[in-house]
């Protein structure tokens, strides 16, 4: 009954799993990298990043930094 928070629950649109760069496969990869919105990350980046496959809310690491 523990509600432990170890899968990361996207923002946007409240998806219950964010699939990680390597979860994606090579359809989807190319869909992120093209994400408007997200230009400013390099694929490096993309690679410690999480995705939502529903609304392709790009979810980054250093998000909690953010105000
Ligand atoms: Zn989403």
């Amino acid at each position: 009954m523990n509600n432990t928070r170890s899968e990361k629950i996207c923002p946007h649109c409240a998806a219950p799993k964010m699939k990680s760069w390597h979860d994606l496969d090579d359809e989807q990869k190319f869909l992120v990298e093209r994400l408007p919105r997200n230009t400013e990350f390099t694929r490096e980046q993309r690679k410690k990043h999480r995705f939502c496959e529903r609304c392709w809310f790009e979810l980054t690491d250093s998000q909690e930094t953010k105000v």
